[in-house]
């Protein structure tokens, strides 16, 4: 099993045999505007893609979708993606996908086995409170297979009982957690603060944790150098990929 970060939460993951492309936002630099109430605004998204996305597309077996935020499925992405390609999310999203003209939808409540692989869906809090109301639903992915290491995709949450149970549960070898602290002019972070990422790898040691969702987007305000300096601060450890860059376990 590997993976590699293509830009923010895009990730292609190799796993049992199969290309897996996770959450694709595929759009140019800038093409979009800033995220409303929020700070820092500028265009989204702030970075190019490492390779063209025509290239980001090639050779994926199966696409894994978190939730239809702009910053995890956009246009580009819908429009490149071979619409008989198999295309697993959440329950309230398979209207959308549907409606965009994909045909091999799956939606997954609790738990379904694609091709020998076991995926389980999980939960999250995109936030505290009412703007976590605002923001749900939104799911994580456990991925399990004999012979390969169990991988959780944690998806936009922040440090919560959902993401502690999970890792108490299945004992994931590798975890993908969106930090960014991703906030709004009012309230608390959405998305994974340094605090959050340190907590989570303190749960689960001996995991490798890969820390994502970050200096993409413009309400995305923790930055890797930040996030390096505080996870070295509290003795902890996390991949923290560039754009385009592969981790293994
Ligand atoms: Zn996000």
């Amino acid at each position: 099993m590997r993976l590699c970060l293509v830009r923010h939460a895009t990730l292609k993951i190799e796993f049992c045999g199969h290309v897996f492309l996770v959450d694709p936002m595929l759009d140019d630099a800038g093409v979009r505007p800033a995220i409303q109430n929020s700070p820092n605004p500028r265009n989204n998204p702030l970075v190019a893609l490492p390779v063209a996305p025509e290239d980001v597309v090639q050779g994926m077996d199966m696409v894994l979708v978190t939730h239809t935020h702009s910053d995890h499925w956009d246009e580009t992405a819908a429009r490149l993606l071979s619409k008989d390609l198999a295309l697993i999310g959440q329950p309230a999203d398979e209207p959308r996908f549907r409606s965009q003209g994909f045909v091999n939808v799956q939606a997954i409540e609790n738990a379904f086995t694609w091709k020998s692989v076991e995926i389980v869906r999980t939960g999250g809090q995109h936030g505290k409170g009412e703007i976590a109301n605002a923001m749900a639903p939104v799911s994580g992915f456990v991925l399990q297979a004999s012979g390969e290491p169990t991988v959780y995709i944690a998806g936009d949450t922040i440090w919560c009982e959902e993401v502690r149970e999970t890792l108490e549960r299945y004992r994931p070898a590798v975890i993908v957690v969106n930090a960014g602290a991703a906030q709004f002019l009012e309230g608390d972070p959405i998305t994974m603060t340094a605090e959050d990422v340190i907590a989570v790898c303190q749960a689960a040691p001996g995991a490798q944790v890969v820390a994502v969702h970050m200096e993409a987007i413009n309400h995305c305000l923790l930055t890797r150098e930040d996030l390096a300096f505080q996870l070295e601060a509290a003795r902890v450890r996390a991949a923290i990929p560039g754009d385009g860059e592969w981790v293994r376990p």
